[in-house]
């Protein structure tokens, strides 16, 4: 188009309202919270950012081909459809369906792994790691340097360190490794794309040592558009022929379709041995169900079957990536330590920048998170030490490597305005700086804490 206004390229058949409330009201919501915005109720909330998962609009087509969900127990139609597009996307011949991404990864890593293991991964998403260290295996972390690195302009800084990665696989012997795990894009690490050359480089490692290769595919769409942009080799390359080509590389995949499946619930499991998907199968009956359905509705596999050829449209793609750096662009030029580039699902906040009189021990991230719901009413999330922070023997917090909030974007849902809103409550956030306090965990569960952890303002 010619002008450089990008509109969204759908237009609304359905509202659903948004309760508005005052600064008084949300101080009273989060102490009740206990300062988790996890806890708190949505319609305490004006604006939630909280997550892109499972928080897409459907579609008109997805609700008409709600209808024709087949709820047959065994042999749905649906799934028929849904496995026909899994099939034709990844080229894998075996796809299991599971209710979401972390029961398909529950599977295939309660599979591979097990005490003497290693996982490695540009980085492990939190439920991922979470089901590697429950079957008592490690999960390694092994991004490029520039990953980690809040403010270097890296086209590709969701890659994996592919020297690194030998290293350990040689260190750790091949036999160990339970899977070298690809996350495209790179969720935990500030939504950040990987190119392909780095999946090509990843996938000849894994080949030459005979280790497996997992795809957490589930940003594979916004994944594929970045490297249509930034990869020369790919310029005139379709948004689905890239995916098709990364998925040639590996192994497997596990996809939470909540996010690139454009549906609200649902993920699956894709592999190419036989062996491995027998008794993954096998997992799947005794928690999730039969093969021909793994714990969703006729109705929700129509959703991902449609869902998932709509991601790859040009025109979404296009608005879905651009509208998320709108967001970031602007955030940057007003001095805000946005993480650079911008990702695609996600706009990711460095707080640690943005709050240098908070000491990392009082997170300065859930600071950030409690200011903008405080403000604004807008919910977001913490992804630095409450997240992924770790204790050693005396009980003192070994941080996360970056202090992140993220600005998750759900896809199709706000509009223009409503992302003008929350730049100007970064506006006042920028205004008050200084008077935030920190915050201390006051109750915390042994795994995923971030979750449920209570917390209270440290005030000195
Ligand atoms: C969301 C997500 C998962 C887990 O999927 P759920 O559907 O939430 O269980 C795994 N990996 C990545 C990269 C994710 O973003």
């Amino acid at each position: 188009m010619p002008f450089k206004t990008i509109i969204e390229p759908f237009k609304i058949k359905s509202v659903e309202p948004i309760a508005i409330s005052t600064e008084a009201e949300r101080t009273a919501y989060l102490e009740k919270a206990n300062y988790n915005p996890f806890r708190l109720q949505s319609d305490q909330v004006m604006i939630d950012l909280l997550t892109d998962s499972g928080t897409s609009a459907m579609s008109s087509r997805q609700w008409a081909a709600i209808m024709e969900g087949d709820e047959a127990y065994a042999g749905s139609n649906s799934w028929k459809r849904m496995e026909s597009v899994i099939k034709d996307l990844t080229g894998f011949t075996f796809v299991l369906p599971t209710h979401q991404g972390r029961a398909a990864e529950r599977i295939i890593y309660g599979l591979l792994g097990g005490k003497g293991k290693t996982f490695i991964s540009n980085t492990h998403f939190d439920t991922t790691r979470a089901n590697i260290e429950f079957t008592g295996a490690e999960a390694i972390d092994a991004p490029i340097k520039e990953g980690v690195e809040p403010t270097s302009t890296h086209p590709f800084k969701g890659n994996l360190d592919v020297d690194r990665l030998e290293k350990i696989i040689l260190e750790k012997k091949p036999e160990n490794i339970g899977a070298v795990i690809l996350t495209v894009t790179n969720n935990s690490s500030g939504g950040q794309p990987v190119s392909m050359e780095n999946a090509e480089a990843v996938s000849r490692i894994c080949r030459k040592h005979q280790v497996i290769f997992i795809l957490d595919c589930c940003r594979i769409a916004e994944n594929s558009y970045f490297i249509k942009h930034r990869e020369k080799a790919y310029r005139n390359t379709g948004y689905k022929e890239i995916a098709k080509k990364m998925f040639s590389l590996a192994d497997g995949a596990v996809m939470s379709a909540k996010k690139d499946g454009l549906v609200n619930m649902g993920g699956f499991l894709a592999v190419s041995d036989k062996k491995i998907a027998e008794t993954c199968k096998n997992l799947l009956i005794i928690t999730e169900g039969y093969t021909t359905y793994g714990g969703l509705s006729g109705r929700d596999m129509e959703a991902i079957a449609v869902g998932l050829e709509e991601v790859f449209e040009a025109d979404y793609l296009e608005y879905r990536i651009k509208s998320t750096s709108f967001l970031g662009e602007r955030l940057h030029r007003m001095n805000i330590p946005v993480v650079y580039p911008i990702g695609g699902h996600a706009v990711y906040i460095d707080a640690r920048a943005f709050y240098p009189h908070i000491p990392v021990e009082q997170y300065p991230g859930q600071s950030l998170v409690c200011e903008l719901y405080l403000k604004g009413g807008i919910r977001s999330v913490e992804t630095g030490s409450v997240m992924f922070g770790k204790y050693d023997h005396s009980g003192k917090l070994i941080p996360a490597s970056m202090e992140l909030v993220r600005l998750a974007i759900p896809r199709r849902v706000y509009t223009q305005s409503h992302i003008e809103y929350v730049i100007e409550v970064f506006e006042a956030l920028l205004a008050e700086k200084q008077q935030v306090p920190g915050y201390r965990i006051t109750k915390e569960a042994p795994l995923l804490r971030h979750f449920t952890a209570h917390f209270e303002p440290v005030t000195q």
